[in-house]
């Protein structure tokens, strides 16, 4: 007998299980099914793959059974799946092998609705036992290994592994069902958690229990054990569409995602033809926890003629589509396909392509047809959506019609269908602005003159934005235009303007002369009313959230981005600028024109201490 130190992120989650879903109990054996389930894929597949074995008589079945009566009260979950050895069983039951599990940890609510579908999502099922059992046994063996093994544990810090019996390979989990699980040890209660989470498992369950049969009077008269299977153990996505209720669908959704609510929508494909392949794919209400980690668990899984191949590859669907759940079953891919002949598949890389397109199209239809959920699906995917615009060329026209964007004109969210429709008559471009927060992008000076002229601006202060908007250049031929650069003003520019921009020139060049190698450039603004002073970018610069971002990323070297500083030639402080003779004076105005514009964009002004200086020595003179 061995002793074992769980790791301590194990304890740590352990902790968090027993205390955080004590309401959501249940779900313990939704989790050893599922591992049941996962176990007997990997052996279904072995049989059909693995010359060893080939021969072998394989019964794939799920057995549950339990002790009600007695003092203590047990579950045990038995399969003839794969098994572990004393490996297998170290890793797998003593430690989280993925990454990201702080993460996870982090992001444990304490609502318990919450936390049980993010614990399912992340798969550390295993541990969930131990909210109803006192201590838990696992004996198994591994398919192809002679020894079977005992491990051992009361969550409590350790377990044990030792040696066992075990006819067959497969593995076999008792619980000793603590004060919280006695519950469970009921027929009733077994058959209704079963119904709820893993009626679609592929794999038969039975439920073994004893049946009382009475006389006609009503004497009992006798006991009879009784074995029954109790799920329905169908590949749900091969039976024809017509004939699966709603309710199955999101039945179904819940035992592949872990997901306690019923998913936004699904799509259910059954392809004939040159090539025969059924595909059932589901958005959830809410984005997966690890939408934005790198190493996210992609949710597709990938069956041939109904027989499970794999759930772990990422190739199954593009990144930007990596909260799709569902599963895709080919008819004409080989068994033993292989994840490098996967990626190379003509047949693959074929499914991938029209289930992108069917995909693609029934967001468009939601769109179309409920645009509430449509919002719905916007609050939660429109970031992943926009990645889209970026890595998906081909579907790149598609795309733009389904993502949506926040406007100087309309409530909540708009597409740049809608923004045309809107445009003035001899509006030239789409404006939009960019920065990483909503609240500061609505209040900036630059939107001031397309306030004026009533042109509506997109706000976008989502950070792909600036990585991905102007990549589009043009929406139908309308192009799209940063008013945070400096030639979208030029739209703006009328013969008044023209006037205005000669009487400032002197001005202009004595500011140019004081502000020196702090701008790029000043010129004359067209585009405020209000505020004094605004700066832009050039053309060909990153914008300045864009040079902070890379900065943040850890990029060195960057080359300085320079702003341009606009000036408002009707501000009363630009036209006593042009009356000033004291040099000191007028470069503490220029000066501060340039930092206060900085401050209105969120960006760091580059002296603080002299900046305060000039604006003491101002306010002096103006009290
Ligand atoms: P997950 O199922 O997401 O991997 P779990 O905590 O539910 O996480 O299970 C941990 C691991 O333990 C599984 O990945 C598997 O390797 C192993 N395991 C658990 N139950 C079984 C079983 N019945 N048969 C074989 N292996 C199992
Ligand atoms: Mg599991």
């Amino acid at each position: 007998m061995a002793k074992h130190q769980f790791q301590t992120e194990v304890n740590q989650l352990l902790n968090l299980i027993v205390h955080s879903l004590y309401s959501h109990k249940e779900i313990f054996l939704r989790e050893l099914i599922s591992n049941s389930s996962d176990a007997l894929d990997k052996m279904k597949y072995l049989t059909l793959t693995d010359e060893k074995f080939k021969e072998l008589s394989f019964d794939p079945r799920i057995d549950v059974e339990f002790t009600e009566e007695g003092n203590e009260k047990t579950i045990t979950v038995r399969d003839t799946g794969i098994g572990m050895n004393d490996t297998d069983l170290v890793e797998s039951l003593g430690t989280i092998a993925k990454s990201g599990t702080r993460e996870f940890l982090g992001q444990l609510t304490g609502d318990k609705r919450k936390d049980s579908n993010l614990i399912g999502q992340f798969g550390v099922g295993f541990y969930s036992v131990f909210m109803v059992a006192d201590k838990a046994e696992v004996v198994t063996r591994k398919a192809g290994e002679e020894k079977a093994w005992k491990w051992v544990s009361d969550g409590q810090g350790e377990f044990e592994i030792a040696e066992a019996e075990r006819d067959t390979q497969g593995t076999t989990v008792t619980l000793h069902l603590g004060e919280e699980g006695t519950e469970f040890a009921s027929r009733w209660q077994i058959e209704q958690i079963v119904k709820k989470y893993s009626n679609h498992i592929a794999f038969p369950i039975f439920l073994h229990y004893t049946k009382t049969e009475y006389d006609d009077k009503g004497k009992e008269k006798g006991k009879t054990p009784t074995v029954e299977q109790i799920n329905s153990a169908a590949a749900l996505w091969k039976r024809p569409k017509s004939e699966i209720t709603e309710e199955e669908y999101h039945e179904f959704f819940k035992t592949i995602s872990h997901d306690t609510e019923d998913p936004l929508f699904y799509l259910h494909t059954q392809a004939e033809g040159t090539m025969e392949y059924t595909t059932l794919f589901y958005v959830p209400k809410h984005a997966p926890f690890d939408m934005y980690q790198v190493d996210y668990r992609p949710g597709v899984k990938l069956y041939v003629k109904r027989v499970f191949i794999t759930d772990d590859d990422k190739e199954l669907m593009p990144t930007y589509l990596r909260f799709v759940r569902g599963i895709i079953d080919s008819e004409d891919l080989p068994l033993n396909v292989s994840r490098e002949i996967l990626q190379q598949n003509r047949v693959m890389a074929k499914i991938r392509e029209s289930s992108v397109k069917k995909i693609l199209g029934e967001f468009a239809r939601v769109a179309q047809e409920d645009p509430e959920k449509w919002l719905e699906f916007i609050e939660q995917y429109n970031r992943p959506l926009k990645e889209g615009l970026y890595s998906d060329f081909g579907n790149r026209e598609q795309l733009l019609e389904l993502v949506r964007f926040k406007s100087t004109k309309a409530e909540g969210w708009t597409s740049l269908a809608e923004y045309k429709e809107r445009m003035l008559p001899d509006q030239k471009s789409i404006y939009y602005i960019t920065g990483d927060n909503e609240e500061t992008l609505r209040r900036s000076p630059l939107l001031e003159a397309y306030r004026n002229k009533d042109i509506e601006v997109l706000i976008m202060a989502q950070d792909v934005d600036e990585l991905v908007i102007p990549m589009i250049g043009t929406y139908k031929e309308t192009e799209l235009k940063s008013v945070n650069r400096s030639d979208a003003g030029e739209d703006l520019k009328s013969e008044k303007d023209q006037k205005k921009d000669d009487e400032l020139k002197p001005v202009i060049e004595r500011m140019k002369k004081v502000l020196g190698e702090n701008v790029k450039d000043v010129v004359t603004s067209v585009r405020l009313a209000d505020s004094p002073s605004c700066i832009v970018v050039d053309e060909s610069d990153p914008t300045m959230q864009m040079a902070q971002m890379m900065k943040a990323m850890g990029q060195k070297d960057l080359p300085e981005v320079k702003p341009i500083l606009e000036i408002n030639p009707d501000h009363a402080i630009v036209t006593r600028m042009k009356a000033l003779e004291d040099d000191e004076r007028f470069a503490d105005a220029a000066f501060l024109l340039l930092d206060q514009a900085l401050l209105v964009e969120g960006a760091p002004v580059k002296e603080p201490a002299e900046f305060v200086k000039r604006l003491n020595r101002v306010m002096e003179t103006a009290l």
